[in-house]
């Protein structure tokens, strides 16, 4: 049971490691934003890395959506400012190989389950003895208070070149998908990667919270495309406010890519090249955020498949509970009520 340090409201639908409700978050936004502030720095500090995006430095990165200015480090901790010279950390990851189907957000609706046969599947139904190659990137350029993944911020692994990468791609490797984290401070990285992997016939996706670099996107976009993969934006808020409360960072370069990229779904419709997915964080992904979020996504285009995942507590936010039933088929009606046509529901076994 979590008590809201604005309204002083308790529900267990709110989470002591934030200390502020959805409601306050919506209608009190000017009392919240410097609490959401230190919460951001005091749980990015642990990590040793900087409160806020930086803006005051003289030397910029554009390698992801946030457009650092680095005065020593940027945001995502891999790049840096040494004898007044921008450098980067690159290559940073963990990798495996997944049997196919996986647990893929796209999986209910990608080339794995054979509708790209045979031009882009390698079977006529899901692709049973064939494999993923899984790229972890160890770095992110948001600060989800719910991250699903929290621990890349503890990893240490040995960096990788693009073409070591790619020399993973065996016969049996029907798709890679680079993850994380998030592969957008490292996006240049995944491209080279892709450049040499598709030649040897797998298909490349992405995983991704969008926050990336639109020309860079555009090239993933082609990359996926001529393979026969899926960009998967994770929409984790509409509001702004609730962005910058659950990820310390807004969503509006999220939103912008997503319509850039949405719009051109039908340059190849099956197996779909873009995909959407929203965390339904109880008591701060209600369904009037999932009905904001799927009428975006619905003007775009409604044939776009939104897959609503179940949430598990973890990193500032573990006293929160796993998804209640009932939300997640509200917000399963709500997407078909405004068009969607193609919604799924993730992670089921966690609801209750
Ligand atoms: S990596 Fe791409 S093709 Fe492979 S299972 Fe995931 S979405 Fe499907
Ligand atoms: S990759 Fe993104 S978060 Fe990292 S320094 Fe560059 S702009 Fe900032
Ligand atoms: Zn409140």
């Amino acid at each position: 049971m979590g008590k809201c340090r604005v309204c002083g409201k308790s529900s267990i639908y709110i989470s002591d490691g934030l200390g502020i409700c959805l409601n306050c978050i919506r209608d009190r936004w000017e009392e919240v934003e410097p609490l959401v502030k230190a919460v951001h720095r005091r749980a990015r500090e642990k990590f040793n890395l900087p409160a806020e995006v930086p803006r005051d430095g003289q030397h910029p990165c554009t390698e992801c959506g946030n457009e650092c200015k680095i005065k020593t480090i940027g945001y995502c901790g891999l790049k840096y400012v040494e004898s007044g010279k921008l450098k980067k950390r690159d290559g940073l990851l963990e990798w495996y190989y997944d049997p196919l189907p996986t647990n893929c957000v796209a999986a209910f609706t990608c080339a794995a389950t054979g509708c790209g046969y045979p031009k882009y599947s390698r079977t006529n139904g899901v692709e049973y003895g064939y494999k993923n190659l899984a790229i972890f990137y160890t770095a992110c350029s948001f600060n989800c208070l719910f991250c699903q993944n929290w621990h890349f911020r503890v990893c240490n692994p040995r960096p990788i070149t693009p073409e070591e990468l790619a020399q993973k791609v065996d016969p049996r490797t029907a798709c890679i998908c680079y993850f994380g984290g998030d592969p957008g401070p490292q996006f240049i990285h995944s491209i080279k990667t892709s450049e040499l992997a598709i030649k040897h016939g797998t298909r490349v996706c992405w995983e991704t919270n969008g926050n990336l670099n639109p020309s860079l996107l555009e090239r993933a976009f082609e990359l996926a495309l001529e393979s026969g993969g899926t960009i998967k934006f994770d929409l984790k808020a509409y509001d702004e406010r609730v962005a910058l409360t659950l990820c310390g960072v807004s969503n509006r370069r999220t939103l912008d890519n997503f319509k850039r990229i949405g719009e051109r779904f039908n340059e190849r419709p099956v197996p779909p090249p873009v995909v959407a997915s929203t965390l339904l964080v109880p008591g701060y992904i209600d369904e009037h955020e999932v009905e904001q979020i799927a009428r975006f996504i619905a003007g775009i285009d409604p044939r776009i498949p939104y897959s609503l995942l179940a949430f598990y507590p973890q990193f500032q936010m573990d006293d929160l509970p796993t998804t209640p039933r009932e939300l997640a088929l509200r917000a399963y009606e709500v997407t078909k009520s405004v068009g969607l046509v193609n919604v799924h529901i993730g992670n089921i076994h966690l609801l209750w």
